[in-house]
């Protein structure tokens, strides 16, 4: 079995982003060589995801009208996790809603992805660097 690791940064400019990742995640399966196998992608940050969606803007809109309801960023003296400091409670919250990671299975040297199915960054505290870890297993 082969494995291939490699990591993907991202600095949004705004608290909140979603970045189609499909393209960097295809690059670096042709860079693993791997043609059977999985590849697991997840965010190496408690406030940003890694989740799999339509690349439909009306629906990006609607994912931050969404997480802002139910977790929206001010007042920042809303959360407790605000006491220690910081201001990100709500993104601790967003990203544990959109999830960690995304596991695609690879198929004759592709990612076995449904019709409309992409794979996206979930930023919800952005404005400073942060990695995603794509990892790839297989033969
Ligand atoms: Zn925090």
């Amino acid at each position: 079995m082969k494995s291939f690791r490699k990591e993907l940064f991202f600095s949004l400019p705004k608290r909140f982003g979603l970045v189609n990742i499909t393209e960097d995640v295809t690059q670096a399966l042709e860079e693993s060589g791997i043609t059977e196998g999985l590849v697991l992608v997840n965010s190496m940050h408690i406030t940003a995801s890694v989740f799999i969606n339509d690349d439909e803007p009306g629906l990006h809109e609607d994912y931050y009208t969404w997480l802002e309801r139910m977790a929206p960023h001010a007042p920042i003296s809303r959360y407790h996790h605000n006491k220690t400091g910081e201001d990100n409670g709500d993104a601790h919250l967003k990203r544990q809603i959109m999830g960690r990671s995304v596991t695609v299975a690879i198929t004759e040297g592709r990612l076995d992805l449904g019709t409309w199915e992409r794979i996206f960054y979930g930023e919800f505290d952005g404005r400073r660097r942060k990695r995603v870890l794509v990892k790839i297993i297989g033969e």
